[in-house]
């Protein structure tokens, strides 16, 4: 099969209802960056590294086209349109097509999950830090650097906000432990602090008269 075949193939079989006007192009090139495939679809161009063949270059075309008609990410509508081209690679009688695709959708779902934690851990680093923090920018500062907007983030780390509230908690407990911990510490520390006795004319602002006040 050639690599117009192929995408012929792809398109009436896999994706009959995408780019019917056929405004799509879908190009081999030398380089892409160290991926093998790019999809772009402001300009309505999907590319795909030369030398891919057979069943990977399939798998590949349908990787891009489900981006083409979901969004960039690897995210659930994505893995939807992905689980739906398996499902049509069994019915066509290609298994090897259909286990490539799975790989695909399992590794994906394995990155989804974990991202979501790393996601999740840099929320509770915000808050410790920076206990004043608020909700909405945790949220500018992780999604910036994400590279989303709000909504894009908040639809796909859910519980970014129960996370953001349990951490505060945490850190407000954990302060008030602090504090309680060292309002009983406190006779027994001033003992042991004790300083040393003041020279006869102190001056204003040493050191031990900071401590002194405290
Ligand atoms: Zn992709």
């Amino acid at each position: 099969m050639t690599f117009t075949t192929s995408v012929d193939y792809i398109r009436t079989t896999f994706f009959p209802g995408w780019d019917k006007g056929r405004r799509w192009q879908v190009v081999q090139v030398a380089d892409l960056d160290g991926a093998q495939g790019r999809c772009e679809r402001k300009i309505k161009t999907i590319s795909v590294l030369g030398g891919i063949e057979r069943d990977d270059l399939l798998a590949l075309l349908i990787h891009e086209i489900a981006h083409a008609i979901s969004n960039d990410f690897h995210g659930k509508r994505w893995l939807q349109r992905m689980e739906k081209a398996a499902s049509h690679a069994d019915q066509q009688g290609l298994p090897t097509l259909a286990a490539l695709l799975r790989q695909q959708i399992v590794g994906y779902q394995d990155g989804f999950r974990m991202t979501a934690a790393m996601m999740y851990g840099e929320i509770e680093n915000c808050v410790v830090s920076e206990p004043q923090v608020t909700f909405p920018q945790v949220v500018d500062f992780l999604r910036r650097d994400w590279g989303v907007n709000r909504n894009q983030f908040l639809r796909r780390f859910r519980r970014a906000e129960r996370v953001f509230e349990e951490a505060q908690r945490n850190v407000r407990e954990s302060a008030e432990a602090k504090a309680k911990w060292l309002d009983q510490q406190s006779p027994e520390a001033g003992l042991l602090n004790t300083p040393a006795p003041l020279p006869q004319t102190p001056a204003k602002h040493s050191r031990i008269n900071c401590n002194q006040s405290k």
